[in-house]
């Protein structure tokens, strides 16, 4: 069994108790790595650690240049090693190695972007109406972030957070999910081969609580957060404490519409991409599939047909098509979940529990027609491969169907009308809206979501700009005494 360390202030350690947490396989069921299972006190090393790296390493002292030199070296290290990452996170979280090595090599790609953008952020000059005083505003990096991830895709997740935020200076306590710390592990020696300093980014592994210790800390001052809706409601809440800023990008239910004018073959291959890629655990599943009523049976036929042909099996084989669930809870709640919208009236069209051959954490891919949306099987997140199908009369019927619901990250429409795929696609409260496509995402378009699925991430320079703080400089210019008194 492989046994890691955590990483705090450049150096490997393990939590003083010496209690270590098991990574499990999901594949396998068996654990594979050793980690420690840290405290409190662990957290408070490694925020204390980034807090000096902050104010008195030579992070704070480097240029922006300086910064984004860095993050290119850091890019093409792990593009030569994204292979190997792959593997490990592919056995870590369960997903296919070669959708983990599509991350894997896009990830560069960002610490690229943002490393160009390192040095562009720029002030402003304030046309004054003081004759007296030159005004200007400088972005200064907003100090140490707390970022907390999930398992379903943990690299590509926290890079969202620390391309843009090491481009502004920040320093980083990572805390990944407990299901699957290692790849977060294996990133830290890189950014240490890669020259960052001492302290500029730590990683403490453990439960919940260690995300907990992280958003009430005082001397934490962003906490970027990916995961639940439920988790993201209880972290805003204990951050407000401290007036700690927070980002959240949190859950969905994302409708997925077929008009009659849909090349239904197209759609049906969406259809199936948006729900059972990754085994459904992405947050931008499209787990509502609204039909319109003229092709309901048409589209459905064909999507069990190719659903009956998905391939189960080893994530590490080039020609599996669907892993296993990545963790024991996820595994109870999807089959709850069957459970639910058996009892709700839904009809199940395909699948409907494990499956038969293989056993262990494989879930079948699941359809469910004849559902309602205001089923819970419609209303409430799984992240799992099940697949509610509702109908739908017209468009109109399509958008309010679309937009009942508490999330609003994503959402596709298919159409070969392009009128109607704009007038759609304007009308639809997600963040994130495909045309005739899904599960695309682009370092250069921001993620976000409306509603509960949280505050998301703009794109480009906004994106370095939320992990920094506006400062106005007000300079006198005439030298001359001023009544101390007197306003402005
Ligand atoms: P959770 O919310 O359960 O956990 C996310 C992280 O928060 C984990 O590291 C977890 O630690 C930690 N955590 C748990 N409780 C607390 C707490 N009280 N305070 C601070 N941190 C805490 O989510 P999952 O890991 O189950 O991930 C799946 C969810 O993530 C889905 O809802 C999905 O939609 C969402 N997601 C959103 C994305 C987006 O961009 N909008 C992208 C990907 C996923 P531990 O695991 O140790 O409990």
């Amino acid at each position: 069994m492989e046994r890691y360390s955590m990483f705090i202030d450049g150096q490997e350690v393990q939590d003083a108790s010496g209690r270590t947490i098991e990574s499990l396989n999901p594949y396998s069921g068996k654990p594979w790595a050793l980690v420690p299972d840290g405290s409190e006190a662990d957290v408070d090393r490694a925020v204390r650690a980034a807090r000096h790296a902050f104010d008195k390493g030579p992070w704070g002292q480097m240029t922006a240049t300086q910064r984004g030199a860095l993050l290119r070296k850091l890019g093409d290290i792990i593009a030569r090693d994204a292979e190997e990452l792959a593997t490990i996170e592919s056995r870590d979280n369960g997903k296919l190695y070669r959708e983990m090595l599509g991350q894997w090599k896009y990830i560069p790609e960002w610490f690229y972007y943002y490393a160009g953008m390192a040095d562009k952020l720029q002030g402003d000059t304030i046309p004054s109406d003081r004759p007296n005083f030159f005004i200007y505003t400088r972005r200064e990096p907003i100090g140490v972030v707390g970022a907390i991830t999930p398992w379903n895709s943990p690299m590509l997740l926290l890079t969202f957070k620390l391309a843009p935020g090491l481009a502004a200076g920040c320093t980083f306590v990572v805390k990944p999910s407990e299901h699957t710390p290692v790849s977060t592990l294996e990133l830290a020696k890189r950014i240490q081969e890669a020259g960052f300093p001492a302290g500029v980014f730590n990683v403490v592994t453990g439960m919940g609580k260690i995300g907990a210790a992280l958003v009430s800390h005082p001397d934490v001052d962003k906490i970027a957060f990916t995961g639940a809706t439920e988790t993201g409601k209880v972290i805003a809440a204990a951050a407000a404490k401290n007036l700690t800023r927070v980002s959240l990008e949190l859950g969905g239910k994302s409708p997925n519409i077929v008009f009659d004018d849909a090349d239904l073959d197209v759609a049906a291959n969406g259809a199936i991409a948006g729900i059972f890629g990754a085994t459904g655990q992405t947050c931008m599943a499209g787990s509502r599939l609204l039909v319109q009523e003229s092709v309901h049976d048409r589209l459905l036929e064909r999507i069990v047909e190719r659903t009956k042909q998905i391939r189960l099996g080893d994530p590490m084989h080039e020609d599996t098509e669907m892993g296993p669930v990545s963790n024991e809870p996820q595994l109870r709640k999807v089959l709850e979940y069957i459970d639910v919208a058996r009892a709700d009236g839904a009809t199940c069209a395909y699948g409907g529990g494990l499956d038969p051959t293989l056993g262990g954490y494989f879930v079948q891919p699941t359809i469910f027609s004849n559902v309602t949306n205001d089923m819970r099987i419609a209303r409430e997140e799984v992240f799992g491969p099940i697949l509610s199908v509702i109908k739908f009369k017209d468009e109109d019927d399509a958008v309010e169907i679309a937009n009942d619901t508490r999330f609003g990250l994503a959402a596709a429409v298919w159409t070969q009308n392009v009128h109607r795929a704009h007038r759609v696609a304007h009308r639809l409260r997600a963040g994130t809206v495909w045309v005739n496509a899904y599960r695309v995402v682009s370092f250069a378009a921001p993620f976000g979501g409306f509603k509960e699925s949280g505050l998301g991430r703009e794109n480009g320079m906004d994106s370095i700009r939320e992990f920094t703080e506006t400062k106005s400089v007000y300079v006198e210019l005439s030298g001359a005494p001023r009544d101390p008194f007197k306003l402005g």
